[in-house]
Order: C-alpha cells, then sequence, then structure tokens
C-alpha cells in the first residue's frame, strides 16, 4: 500500500484531474499534475504542475522519477506514454485498458467477446464500407473510431448515401456506423477494481443528454432494480476481463423494450458519477486514489437521493450566473472548476441536489436549472 504523504501523478489537468487531487490532498496525499495549459483545472490546485506535452520525454521522466504512481483522467493521453511510464513506476489503469477504450472499433468488440449486447453496427473504414453498410442500421449514427467525446465527431445519417457523406466530410477516418436505437433511458455505472481484482460499483445514474452533452444525472436510476443490477454486473465483467485496476465507466442505453446495451466505456472516473462526491460514502475520486495507491476500495453506498446538473459556458451567456440560485438551497451543492473562459459547451462546473426522492431532488434542481439557462426552453 501506498501511504500519505507520497506524491501521486496525473496525467491531465481538467476537471477530473482537479476532482482527483482535491480527494488525494483531503486524504493527505500530493499531486503533480502533467498537463500543457497554464491555467488547467488540476494544474491550478496541484503540488507541482508540469507544463509539458503528453509525449514530452523530460517530462515523463520527471513523473516517473518523483511519483510513487501515476494515473490519468483522459482517455486520449497516448497508450504510449502510459506504457512507457509503467516500465519506471506503477501506473493504473494500464496502457492496454486504456487503449481499448480509446478506439471504438476495439471496444465494440471487446464487449461482444465479454457476451455482452450493444446497437446493431458495422466497422466503415472506407468509401465501399458506407456504400454497402446493411440496411438494418438506418437510420443510424456514424461515430469517428477515436478522439470523438461529448457527442463529437459524430453525424446522424438516414441511408448509405448519407453515410458515404458524412464519413467523407469527417476525414474518411476509421469509425463505426450504428443503429439508432429507439431508448427508454440511458444509465451508468461506475466501478472500481483493486489490484487483488475486488470489485465495487457505484449506484446506477440515470443520465439524460442535451446536446450530445450530459446535462442531468438522476440517483437511483429509475428504473428496475434488476436492471440496475445488470448494469453494475455488466461493468464489473468488463473490467474483470480487462484486467483493470482503477475506476471505470460504463454507459449502457436501455431500449424501449427494456433491453440493455452497452454504449461505451471511460477508462477514469465520470461526469455521470460526480453526484458521488456529495452522495456517497467514497466518492468516484477517492475510490481513484485508493485504487491507486494499492488500498482496500472504500464503500460505495448512497446516503441520498441525488441528481446532478451540469453547468456548461452556455450558462455565462448573460454574465456570471445567479449562483445565489443554488447557493440558496441548503440541499444544494455547487462545484466550479476554475476555468477561466466559458465556451458553449465547455464543462464549467456542475451542482448536486440531495432529497428524500430522486424526483424531489430533480424538481428542485430543474427550477434552479431553468434560472440557470434562461435560453434553454425544454
Ligand atoms: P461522451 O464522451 O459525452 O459520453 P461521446 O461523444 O463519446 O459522448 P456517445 O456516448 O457515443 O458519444 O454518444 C453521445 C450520446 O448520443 C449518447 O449518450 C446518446 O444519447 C446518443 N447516442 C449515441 N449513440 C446512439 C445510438 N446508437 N442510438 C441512440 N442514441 C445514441
Ligand atoms: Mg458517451
Amino acid at each position: 500500500m501506498i501511504f500519505p504523504d507520497a506524491m501521486l501523478g496525473m496525467l491531465g489537468g481538467g476537471q477530473l484531474g482537479r476532482m482527483f487531487t482535491l480527494a488525494a490532498h483531503s486524504m493527505g496525499y500530493r499531486v503533480t499534475v502533467l498537463d500543457p495549459d497554464p491555467l488547467s483545472p488540476a494544474g491550478a490546485i496541484a503540488d507541482v504542475h508540469l507544463k509539458a506535452a503528453y509525449q514530452d520525454r523530460e517530462a515523463l521522466q520527471q513523473l516517473a522519477d518523483t511519483c510513487i504512481a501515476i494515473t490519468t483522467e483522459f482517455e486520449n493521453v497516448p497508450a504510449d506514454s502510459l506504457n512507457w511510464l509503467a516500465s519506471h513506476c506503477t501506473v493504473r489503469p494500464g496502457g492496454d485498458a486504456v487503449a481499448v477504450a480509446q478506439d471504438r472499433i476495439r471496444e465494440k468488440a471487446f464487449f461482444r467477446a465479454c457476451n455482452l449486447d450493444v446497437a446493431p453496427y458495422a466497422v466503415i473504414e472506407c468509401d465501399s464500407d458506407a456504400a454497402q453498410a446493411p440496411a438494418n442500421l438506418f437510420p443510424g449514427i456514424l461515430k469517428r473510431a477515436r478522439f470523438g467525446y461529448d457527442g463529437k465527431g459524430q453525424a446522424r445519417v438516414a441511408n448509405a448515401d448519407e453515410a458515404r457523406k458524412a464519413f467523407k466530410e469527417m476525414g474518411a477516418e476509421s469509425c463505426v456506423l450504428e443503429q439508432r436505437i429507439a431508448l427508454k433511458c440511458e444509465i451508468s455505472a461506475v466501478v472500481a477494481r483493486g489490484a487483488d481484482g475486488a470489485g465495487r460499483s457505484f449506484p446506477v445514474s440515470e443520465n439524460r443528454h442535451r446536446m450530445g452533452i450530459l446535462d442531468v444525472s438522476i440517483v437511483p436510476a429509475r428504473v428496475a432494480p434488476e436492471l440496475a443490477k445488470q448494469a453494475e454486473d455488466w461493468a464489473l465483467r468488463i473490467a474483470d476481463k480487462l484486467n483493470y485496476c482503477g475506476v471505470l465507466a460504463v454507459e449502457f442505453f436501455v431500449t424501449e423494450t427494456g433491453a440493455l446495451m452497452v454504449n461505451e466505456m471511460a477508462p477514469r472516473p465520470h461526469n455521470s458519477g460526480h453526484y458521488t462526491i456529495d452522495a456517497c460514502v467514497t466518492s468516484q475520486f477517492e475510490q481513484q486514489v485508493r485504487t491507486l495507491c494499492g488500498l482496500p476500495l472504500g464503500d460505495t453506498k448512497l446516503l441520498s437521493p441525488v441528481v446532478m446538473v451540469n453547468l456548461l459556458g452556455e450558462a455565462w451567456q448573460q454574465g456570471a450566473p445567479q449562483w445565489d440560485r443554488v447557493l440558496n438551497l441548503p440541499d444544494a451543492k455547487l462545484h466550479l472548476y476554475g476555468k477561466h473562459e466559458a465556451r458553449e459547451g465547455r464543462k464549467m462546473g456542475h451542482y448536486t441536489v440531495l432529497d428524500h426522492s430522486a424526483e424531489a431532488a430533480l424538481q428542485k434542481a430543474m427550477i434552479t436549472r431553468a434560472a440557470l439557462y434562461p435560453d434553454w426552453h425544454d
């Protein structure tokens, strides 16, 4: 076990790295963040901020020399950098698991190999793949295999011609074409798995998206308990088969007929798990510290129903948001990430509302959300 006040390394300085750093600090650890952005949210609070590229050999060497264990907060960190670091110190999760999550083609094949259901899809590597795509995949969604997030690198396509066009417009890079599923809702499971193979899931979250970006998470998810259990089991099975060490998030579709399909995974804590900070015995970020340091997993029990709402750059459209709308609620918690520029679609922060039921929390959270996003009408 790695005990405080050891120095831990974090590749990536975004909000996930920041919340990891906060959790690590409160347990007495120190953190070095690698991120080229001098204003990065995690760099701003880290003990050491290395401002260099993720492939910068000198910076990686310094991380390896000064940190006892290293983790990451985003899946597009070069797997090569993780593998190089792993030859010098403990790296969790490993580069191999991250590489699977970086590529939708490998990821979907992996889910299938785990015997889990996914939306029907085809791999599109060239124009003729798009031209000959099976008719049952339409209407569909073409997704770039790599470097997509928050709905970016995706196009809705009604037929093979549109798929060809979208494939070309997206740079003719490898894609998957997925059948568009009629959704009852979306849920996610954040799980943790220790180096000893012990696994534990946080309560499943019900997720609502707006413009391809997570908007609201509701916990407990309003689905049958058996379905929530199935999602937890599937996520733990994925972690097992990957021989994963760390925190892993798995997103699911619940179809109109009530069936579960795996959408994608993220080899890190997840936006839909932010509720754990305020509503669980252990947060997903403390769990990340625990798995990184070889400590036993913390209890994931939910202490209260909770709703999380994302604060995107749009909320700044008419100047600083009316924070009193959140702060006046005694059972709400505000989290801001310290980002300097509020751009549309940029995740600037979130808030949670706790109440005796998810419905009650949702009602309060949505009234506040309407005040914070005066231009949204939905
Ligand atoms: P993020 O990184 O924010 O999770 P992403 O860019 O990786 O997003 P996906 O999770 O694949 O993209 O898709 C974003 C959202 O688009 C999904 O949460 C879902 O709402 C919708 N979506 C994606 N694929 C499908 C599908 N096959 N059928 C129906 N809806 C879909
Ligand atoms: Mg997603």
